[in-house]
């Protein structure tokens, strides 16, 4: 028996991993489940799946889970706070960790599982995407295996050869195709998408998945943060990462070799299966997955994005290239915006203009701040290599004040230019 902890088990992700444990009752067994505040939801699975931990990180949250584990007769040791999700990421009766939860809110854990030395399951790309290099030189070191759950580099993984490390190109590589639904504003006119609501926003046309994501995937900033990934988990140069438009989401990605072969991971837009294939690699597992009718598809089409439109690519390409901290920076802005247009205080294309603004201040640019050039104390120089996980949580929290502080602003100037 395997010991699964999953994080982020409340989530879109995390409920479809414990789906694909269940078929599996006699290979895997849940040891933790770790959410942030859904109380109700984390303790009918703790009842469901009886792991020995559960964690909640708002500990605000921790009495109602008490109250509702004792009720049920359960003694599952609860954990709270930050230092619950490590603790439970490092456990010795988890050999596998599912890294799910979503934003920044993931890394902590998700390090604490490579150090040490989990089968770390990575769906919390925005990790990957803040500290990689830090990520995976940790791997290296604790034997940690970093196995991708994003549909994408789950597909390149799948096509590339047997013994693929993380961080290192495999030989006869020439690129690979990162192909991307468009989300649901692919043929909205540019004019309506400043109106666009939350619900349209999240209202994804092939897949099921939780907000924050829903809405990157609406601005194509998934797609960026899913370069970035790219770039750091293949050992790719990000010119070697192409985002190709493919609305019916069938080809998952695809990898061209040098000779000119192109291998492509095909199945039904259904993240179980890249989830069953992080489980179980280097093997295959039953994942309840309806199998692919290809007659029925019928239409596999492909095209460029629109990085006009969707500005959030372009800076996530601009981040990829120049390294460093950028790619840490353009993350938090990007998560400040996010919940702001969640919570009706910035219009859609305000979530690009917040990146940017944000990315132009942090390294001395300022060409599109509202607030004119300058950098940010301590942060002058956030290209090159990262030196250690502090200085990216330093940059994740000066992007955070950063972006907060230019959003009223920002907004108060859209809402004059549509007067
Ligand atoms: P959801 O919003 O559906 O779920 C997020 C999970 O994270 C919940 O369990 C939530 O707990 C937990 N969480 C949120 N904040 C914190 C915190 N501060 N501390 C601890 N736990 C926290 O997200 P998804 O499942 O959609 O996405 C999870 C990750 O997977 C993201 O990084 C996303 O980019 C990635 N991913 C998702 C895909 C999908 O199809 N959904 C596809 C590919 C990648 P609570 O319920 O208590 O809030």
């Amino acid at each position: 028996m395997i010991g699964v902890a999953v994080l982020g088990s409340t989530g879109s992700i995390g409920e479809s991993t414990l789906d694909v444990l269940a078929r599996h009752p006699d290979r895997f067994r849940v040891v933790a489940l770790a959410a942030n505040r859904s109380a109700s939801k984390l303790a009918q699975q703790v009842i469901q799946w009886k792991p020995d931990y559960a964690v909640l990180a708002d500990e605000s949250a921790v009495d109602e889970l008490k109250e509702r584990l004792s009720r049920a007769g359960l003694t599952t040791r609860i954990l709270a706070g930050e230092s619950g999700l490590i603790e439970a990421a490092s456990l010795p009766e988890a050999q596998y960790v599912m890294a799910a939860i979503v934003g920044a809110a993931g890394l902590r854990s998700t390090f604490a599982a490579v150090r040490a030395g989990k089968r770390v399951m990575l769906a919390n790309k925005e990790s990957l995407v803040m500290a990689g290099p830090l990520l995976i030189s940790a791997a290296r070191a604790s034997g940690a295996t970093l196995l991708p759950v994003d549909s994408e580099h789950s597909a390149i993984f799948q096509c590339l050869p047997p013994n693929t490390r993380a961080g290192e190109k495999p030989p006869g590589v020439r690129r690979v195709l990162l192909t991307a639904s468009g989300g649901p504003f692919l043929d909205w006119p540019l004019e309506a998408l400043a109106s666009c609501t939350p619900e349209q926003a999240c209202a994804h046309p092939n897949w099921v998945m939780g907000r924050k994501i829903s809405v990157d995937s609406a601005t194509l900033m998934n797609k960026g943060l899913e370069l970035i990934e790219a770039v750091l988990l293949f050992g790719l140069d990000p010119a070697q990462v192409e985002v190709v438009v493919h609305r019916q989401s069938i080809v998952h990605s695809l990898v061209e070799y040098v000779d000119g072969s192109v291998l492509a991971q095909l199945g039904s837009p259904d993240m179980r299966t890249p989830i069953a294939y992080a489980l179980a690699w280097p093997e295959r597992l039953g994942s309840g997955v309806e199998f692919l009718d290809l007659i029925r598809a019928a239409r596999l089409e492909f095209c460029a994005p629109d990085v006009e439109r969707f500005r959030c690519l372009a800076l996530a390409q601009a981040a990829a290239r120049a390294g460093g901290l950028q790619p840490a920076i353009l993350n938090a802005a990007n998560e400040v915006a996010v919940e702001s247009f969640l919570g009706r205080r910035l219009n859609f294309m305000g979530i690009a203009r917040v990146c940017e603004a944000v990315l132009a201040r942090m390294t001395g640019g300022g060409a599109c701040s509202p607030q004119g050039p300058g950098g940010v104390q301590g942060l002058s120089s956030p290209q090159g290599s990262i030196r250690d996980l502090d200085a990216v949580l330093a940059a994740d929290a000066a992007a955070r004040r950063l972006a907060s502080e230019l959003i009223p602003t920002l907004e108060a100037c859209e809402r004059g230019a549509h007067a």
